[in-house]
Order: C-alpha cells, then sequence, then structure tokens
C-alpha cells in the first residue's frame, strides 16, 4: 500500500532525535514516501521539544507556517508529535487549529494511524482523562488524539525498542538511548513530568540496538538518556553504568562509544574506571553541571556541593588522563546572588572545561523554581549568561591555542569544501561541541585520519594530515 507523501520536522534534543528516527522508520515501513526539506508533501508531521519556552516559541513558529500551507491546500495534514505535545497539547490546539493529530511521546506507536488520519480504537477515553482535548473540542472536526502517561508495560511493548529507525544522523555516527525519564527532581525541569520516571533497557536490547546502528555503518555511538550515570537502577542491574560499558567494549567495529547527559552526584569510581579502562569507550564526557554555588545548588536540589563537583572533576581528570569534559551551566537562577553568579565565573575561569554552554533561565511553569522568590529580570539574566560565555570563550580559545603542533586521530565529518574536511577529535562530540579542520586530503566521512594541529580558528581547530609527509611531533 502506498501511503501519503510525509515531510517531517524534527526539534529538541538527541533523544527526541531517536524518537524522530524511529517514527521515520515506522512510516516508511508502511508505505509512506518521506520527502525531504521543503519538498512538497501530503502530510507534514513536526516532532516538538517541550523543555523550554523557548523552545514552545520555535515550534508554534513552525506549526503556524505548516497550517498557512494547510490553508493555501498545499499540504492535507498537520500532525504534531513530541514533548511539547505531551507538555500541552491543549493549549497547541489553541494556539494551531489547524492541527488534524496529536502524538504524545508514550504514543509514538500510533504515528502510522496520526497521519493516515485513522481513529485511536477505544483510547480517546484514556487520553481525555489525561489532559488531553478530547475528540469532541472546539479546534474542528475529525481531529485524532493519541496522548497518555508513560506506563511501564505499554513503554515496553510499544515505545522501549528503537531500532529500524530511518537515521538522520550521517551513517557514521548515531545516538543510542539508553533510558528514557527521570528520577532526579531538578526544581527547573519540565522533563519528568513529560517523559516520566526513569525506565532503562536492558543491557541485551542496548547491545542488539548498537550492533544494528554498527551494521548500518556507525563507528560512533553516542549514549544518552536524561540521566545516563543512574543506568539500571529501575531495572536492578547491579553493574549499573560502569557494567555497560564493559560490554559495549566488547563491540566490534564501535571505535568511539561517547557518554552523554552524565549526572554529577552519582558518578562512581567504578563508572570513571570504566571509561578510562575501556579503549572504545571515548575519553569524554559530557554532565551538566548547572551551577557551582552551594546556596543555589541546594535551590535547584541538585544533590552535590561545591566541593563535591570539585573532587570529581579533580578525580576524572587524574584518573583519565587527556579527557575531555564538557558542561552546561544555568545564569539566572531565582535567588542567585552576585556573590553566587561571581562564585561560578571563578570556577569557569580556573577550571577550564573543554566545552561549556550557558542557558538562561527561563521559568517554566510546573516546575517548584517557577514558584520561587525573588527572580532576577531577563536584561540582568542575559548580562550573566553573556559575561559566563566571554569567559569560556578566553578558556577555549586558549585551549585551542594550546593545541598546535599536537598530533591526534580525528574523524572526517562530512565531504570537503574547498579541500577542507570538518571532523572532529574525540573530544568533540556531534551538533554540540567545535571541529577539527583538515586541510587537504581526500578523505570519505566516516574515515579515521592521523592529523597534526597547525592553528585555530575561534574555537575550531585547523589541521593537516599527518600521512601527507608531516613529521609526526609528539
Ligand atoms: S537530571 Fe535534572 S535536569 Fe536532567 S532531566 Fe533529570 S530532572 Fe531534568
Amino acid at each position: 500500500m502506498s501511503g501519503p507523501t510525509v515531510s517531517f520536522v524534527s526539534l529538541g534534543c538527541p533523544k527526541n532525535l531517536v524518537d524522530s528516527e524511529k517514527m521515520l522508520g515506522m512510516l516508511a515501513e508502511s508505505g509512506c514516501a518521506i520527502v525531504g526539506d521543503g519538498g512538497t508533501a501530503d502530510v507534514v508531521v513536526v516532532n516538538t521539544c517541550g523543555f523550554l519556552s523557548a523552545s514552545r516559541d520555535e515550534a508554534i513558529g513552525i506549526l503556524r507556517d505548516a497550517a498557512d500551507q494547510k490553508k493555501a491546500g498545499e499540504i492535507k495534514r498537520l500532525v504534531v508529535a513530541g514533548c511539547l505535545v505531551q507538555r500541552d497539547g491543549q493549549g497547541l490546539i489553541a494556539e494551531v487549529p489547524e492541527i488534524d493529530a496529536l502524538v504524545g511521546v508514550n504514543n509514538r506507536a500510533d504515528i502510522v494511524r496520526a497521519v493516515v488520519g485513522e481513529k485511536p480504537k477505544g483510547r480517546i477515553g484514556k487520553a481525555s482523562k489525561q489532559k488531553s482535548p478530547t475528540s469532541s473540542d472546539k479546534g474542528g472536526d475529525g481531529r485524532t488524539i493519541f496522548l497518555g502517561e508513560y506506563h511501564p508495560s505499554s513503554w515496553a511493548k510499544d515505545n522501549k525498542s528503537d531500532r529500524s529507525r530511518l537515521r538522520l544522523t550521517p551513517t557514521h555516527y548515531a545516538y543510542l538511548r539508553m533510558s528514557e525519564g527521570c528520577n532526579q527532581k531538578c526544581t527547573f525541569c519540565t522533563i519528568p513530568s513529560i517523559r516520566g520516571p526513569m525506565h532503562c533497557k536492558t543491557v541485551p536490547e542496548i547491545m542488539a540496538e548498537a550492533r544494528e546502528l554498527i551494521e548500518d555503518g556507525a563507528v560512533e555511538i553516542n549514549l544518552i538518556g536524561q540521566d545516563t550515570t543512574s543506568y539500571g537502577q529501575d531495572i536492578g542491574y547491579e553493574p549499573g553504568l560502569a557494567g555497560l560499558l564493559g560490554e559495549l567494549n566488547k563491540l566490534d567495529g564501535a571505535h568511539w562509544i561517547r557518554l552523554m547527559y552524565a549526572y554529577p552526584s552519582d558518578f562512581t569510581d567504578e563508572m570513571i574506571d570504566a571509561i578510562a579502562a575501556n579503549h572504545r569507550i571515548a575519553k569524554y564526557i559530557d554532565i551538566p553541571l548547572q551551577h557551582i554555588s552551594d546556596q543555589v545548588l541546594k535551590a535547584m536540589h541538585r544533590r552535590v556541593t561545591h566541593k563535591q563537583t570539585e573532587q570529581l572533576l579533580e578525580k576524572l581528570r587524574r584518573k583519565i588522563p587527556g579527557v575531555a569534559i564538557r558542561t552546561t551551566f544555568i545564569a539566572g537562577f531565582p535567588g542567585e546572588t552576585e556573590d553566587d553568579f561571581v562564585d561560578l565565573c571563578d570556577f569557569v575561569r580556573d577550571f577550564g572545561f573543554d566545552a561549556m554552554g550557558v542557558f538562561p533561565y527561563s521559568s517554566e511553569p510546573g516546575t517548584p523554581a517557577h514558584r520561587m522568590k525573588n527572580p532576577l529580570p531577563p536584561s540582568e539574566i542575559e548580562a550573566r549568561v553573556g559575561a559566563l560565555m566571554a569567559i569560556q570563550q578566553e578558556v577555549a580559545f586558549a585551549r585551542a591555542a594550546a593545541m598546535k603542533g599536537r598530533t591526534m586521530e580525528v574523524l572526517i565529518d562530512d565531504f570537503g569544501r574547498g579541500g577542507t574536511y570538518p571532523a572532529r577529535h574525540q573530544g568533540q562530540a556531534p551538533d554540540v561541541d567545535s571541529m577539527v579542520y583538515v586541510e587537504s586530503g581526500d578523505f570519505d566521512p566516516g574515515e579515521f585520519v592521523q592529523v597534526r594541529v597547525t592553528g585555530h580558528s575561534d574555537y575550531d581547530l585547523k589541521a593537516r594530515p599527518v600521512s601527507m609527509g608531516l613529521p609526526i611531533l609528539h
């Protein structure tokens, strides 16, 4: 059966990207033709992010454009999926009444029904009970809604496996979601209310998915979840993350296995040793710290202190030589004093992260922080974000300059333009970190190449292939 043509927009984080890839796989398997960006399609699907108000604004903008296309008769159906649907499906319909179907994060398996316009079987009752608009809402007739809360059995049956994806990443790297949901209770965060409590895949399921990605051409696997360091706690897997890394290290064909979204307070010595000892595990850690002042960390309910954070980071650098550490901070959290902020600035300047992002605090309805006193004015929040990024820029440029003359292995990420190839060393994650630009050579994406750093341009390094007869300088 040939289904409708579908244009798919994927917003948000790599976990949402994996959902998009899985939904695309199901649509393709059901006979829908997937058209590229800008192609005309019968149906537009937008997989939304609902983490912050800013992501909401981005989604609404895209949905309004698609609604205009529908009003102009250029498309027949508008389907919306993802975290924003889960967080506020009703509000979405109120803002964009042209929406034809809603698919929550726990109803991914219903994407084909939503696209072809099939009514959900016996779900309406259940759905309406759970903050979703009923089919009788004012938003227009014939709307189909697939929306339910996280439930272990329906997750295990319908949503657990991310295998048979239609991947949106380049062939040579992939994201592997080892768990979803989160048991942490950070006071600024909406994710547990959207994605539910932490729920992990088993080691055999993760290994099977990893093998499938490797067979599909991935040489780099990026491990994701909301909180990867708590891996296994909900399924009674005692060895935890350290055990999983040891298992994944046995996989031939994976060159770099990268750990992302680590949580500081649960980072054990066994995990550090597992990263240090296993050669396929990239010497890289993405560990959002959010802040460093004890007063703010407490108000954020991060369950970690300034001292503990410093001890963990010092241990990571001591026990994993050359490890690259990426982090993110929030500036402007309610009650963040000048001293708290100075504390954070000094910490960033002194520690010297390989990569760092800063989020302006966003007051999200439904979170404990939303009700906190002493909110900072937006102008002050913005100023603090700017100040922190300026400090990190100095740090990053100095670190890049210090890399000159170093020899390293890089992964070519794309075809060359003008003889220059975008690439990354193992201390650089895809899509979020800086790059290495390899000047000259003839390479294909997915190739590993030995290079020597010849300089940098802002955050990015410049390098030349060593094999091009350049002497190796250690
Ligand atoms: S660890 Fe904290 S910030 Fe991250 S998803 Fe969980 S609650 Fe949100």
